[in-house]
């Protein structure tokens, strides 16, 4: 019996590959195996490691100077007493965007880049709340910065506590 992959027969030699006969003639050798698992192990390390970004964008009169500031907005929306804030065409603009260009309901090999969905807040202060999480993060992290500052929206990254202003 020879090994499909490269041929080589079994040997006597208790070191020597071993043969594993598979269906319809086919077999492979203890050698193959130990380079198939070798390939698999790269290229499982090649994999991109999956990002993740947490992004609030605001529509604001002012660009905040400071994240004390961002933290008083934030208050506000956990505040269940807040009132309810008029929707901001430019933020409803933004967030049609980013749902039409990643869409959540994309097809099984386009999967959605959000760990939760992107959703408008309008309690306190007209904010949306992105949550990002794919192998793509960064090339998704970038568009929806673009289009955030484009329409001169607010945005605040809460890990590095960065503002971008318009
Ligand atoms: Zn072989």
């Amino acid at each position: 019996m020879k090994c499909s992959f490269c041929a080589k027969t079994q040997s006597d030699r208790p070191q020597g590959p071993r043969v594993i006969a598979g269906p319809d003639g086919f077999a492979i050798c203890s050698e193959c195996v130990d380079l198939c698992v070798e390939i698999l192990k790269e290229e499982r390390l090649d994999v991109p490691p999956i990002l993740s970004y947490d992004l609030y964008v605001f529509e604001l009169d002012q660009t905040p100077s400071s994240t004390a500031e961002i933290d008083e907005l934030l208050d506000r929306i956990a505040d269940p007493d807040a009132p309810i804030v008029e929707t901001s065409p430019r933020l409803q603009a933004f967030f049609d965007e980013i749902q039409t260009c990643w869409s959540h309901t994309g097809s099984l090999d386009s999967d959605p880049p959000w760990a939760i969905d992107p959703e408008l807040t309008d309690q306190g202060v007209a904010m949306c709340s992105l949550f990002i999480a794919s192998p793509e993060s960064m090339r998704v992290r970038i568009g929806v910065s673009e289009a955030a500052a484009r329409l001169g929206l607010v945005i605040y990254d809460p890990q590095t506590n960065a503002i971008v202003g318009p």
